[in-house]
């Protein structure tokens, strides 16, 4: 982060604004708006600053504007220097004014033009009235505390008092009835949580391409299990103060194993949590996620699934691979390239307009070729390595499957990396279908 975000509280306290003209104008008529009494000066003086908890240098001469910024740097106080970034302590957002929420965008003085267009998106979607939403809140602030002691109950029943009839009430404008919605709703909450455990699909590791529901639950989770480098981008997007457990595997660090995972998901959601469990791709291919709810379903918590975008289908867009073709392909396999046991098994996957997505199949690529070619596939058979598909460290190596199996090994970086074999492999588009996020 290049600038930490505050908001000052400047009712009633002065603000120096250096300037007469029509700059000096435009910056002071926000600050009025925010309470503050703008002392107006052309001429830096020192004690001009007294009070100030913030001071503007708008158009006024060089020297006076650089006495200004060394004087509040000296004092500690925040400078804002119009145009000047060298000057400048601190920096004037675009504002959203929906009070009490208020919103401020910052591009770091990069794009003052791109932080007005990205308040302009913001702006769009926001509904004029959000700050009688905020308001409601505020003025039931102390019931809801009395009534649900438990800070996760409490954040679950506002999530949904929030965004539900009060809200729609209070947007209205209908204060009295968004009142009687709230208190009602408020009656009827769950003074103890029940813990929930949603398996969340990551998708391949680029935020964009999370489900909107995933989102949002990620937005809301108490707590967040994770189990895979390369999720980053993804955990970005969760709430900031939800718990994060990692159980997944650190580089040459032992993963938790996975009774031990069960087991935590069932402690997490007897705690009254909202868990969720994040895991890249769909949670059900290949991802134990069916292991998982067993167990739950067992404790007797509930378990609800959101699907990701698999592997094989970020590959496959991200390469320009189509998975099954009218001309090539009739249907798509999804395999593992190993055993639990560590052996190779392909039996009666050979067939003739078939594609093959093989998963963790880089690490058994000599005897994934042989048991292929033992059924029937010829070595010239189009395939393709991806490595971290669907990300912006994509990368292809495509050739046959002989070719794939002596070059990859040596290809690959380190990435999680998928195998996809057929005659539909050597359709589509060189340059790829998915934009990398
Ligand atoms: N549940 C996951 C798969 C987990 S198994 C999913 O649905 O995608 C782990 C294997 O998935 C890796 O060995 C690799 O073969 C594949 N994989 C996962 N992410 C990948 C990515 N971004 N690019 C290529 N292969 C990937």
């Amino acid at each position: 982060m290049q600038h930490f975000p505050v908001f000052l509280d400047l009712q009633a306290r002065p603000v120096l604004v250096l300037g007469s003209g029509e700059v000096a104008e435009r910056k002071a008529e926000p600050l009025r708006a925010a309470g503050a009494e703008i002392r107006f000066a052309t001429q830096f003086e020192e004690h001009l600053l007294d009070g100030c908890p913030l001071a503007i240098g708008a158009d006024a001469p060089e020297a006076e504007l650089q006495a200004l910024a060394a004087a509040c740097r000296a004092r500690g106080i925040p400078v804002n220097v119009v145009d000047r970034p060298a000057l400048c302590t601190a920096l004037m957002p675009a504002i959203i004014d929906r009070a009490p929420v208020t919103i401020a965008v910052s591009t770091g003085g990069a794009a003052p033009v791109l932080a007005r267009m990205v308040r302009q998106r913001i702006e769009a979607i926001l509904p004029p009235t959000l700050g009688r939403i905020a308001a409601m809140a505020d003025r039931f602030k102390s019931a809801v505390r009395a009534r649900l002691p438990d800070l996760s109950a409490r954040r679950r029943f506002l999530e949904t008092a929030l965004a539900g009839p009060p809200a729609e009430l209070a947007l209205a404008g209908r204060e009295a009835e968004a009142d009687a919605a709230f208190t009602a709703a408020l009656e009827q909450a769950e003074a103890r949580p029940r813990g929930i455990v949603h398996l969340v699909g990551a998708g391949p590791g680029a935020a964009d391409l999370l489900t909107l529901r995933a989102l949002r639950l990620l937005g809301e989770a108490d707590v967040i299990v994770h189990d895979r480098l390369g999720t980053e981008a993804v955990l970005e997007m969760a709430r900031r103060d939800a718990e994060r457990i990692f159980v997944g595997k650190a580089r040459a660090n032992h993963c938790m194993k996975q009774e031990d995972i069960n087991a935590l998901l069932v402690r997490l959601a007897r705690e009254g949590r909202r868990v969720v469990r994040l895991k890249g791709g769909d949670p059900l291919i290949f991802g134990r996620g069916g292991e998982e709810a067993e167990a739950l379903a067992e404790a007797g918590i509930p378990c609800e699934v959101v699907p990701g975008v698999t592997a094989a289908l970020a590959c496959a867009a991200g390469a320009g691979i189509p998975l099954t073709h009218r001309d090539a392909a009739r249907a798509v396999t999804f395999v593992t390239g190993h055993r639990r046991d560590g052996g190779v098994d392909v039996r009666g996957l050979v067939q003739p307009g078939q594609t093959l997505a093989i998963y963790m199949g880089i690490s058994t690529l000599a005897p994934l070729r042989d048991a292929l070619v033992a059924e029937g596939m010829a070595p010239t058979m189009p395939a393709a390595v991806i490595e971290r598909g669907g990300t912006p460290q994509q990368r292809v190596l495509r050739g046959t499957l002989e070719s794939i199996a002596a070059d990859a090994p040596g290809w690959v970086t380190g990435g999680p990396a998928l195998l996809l074999v057929g005659e539909a492999v050597a359709r589509g588009a060189a340059g790829g279908w998915l934009q990398a996020a």
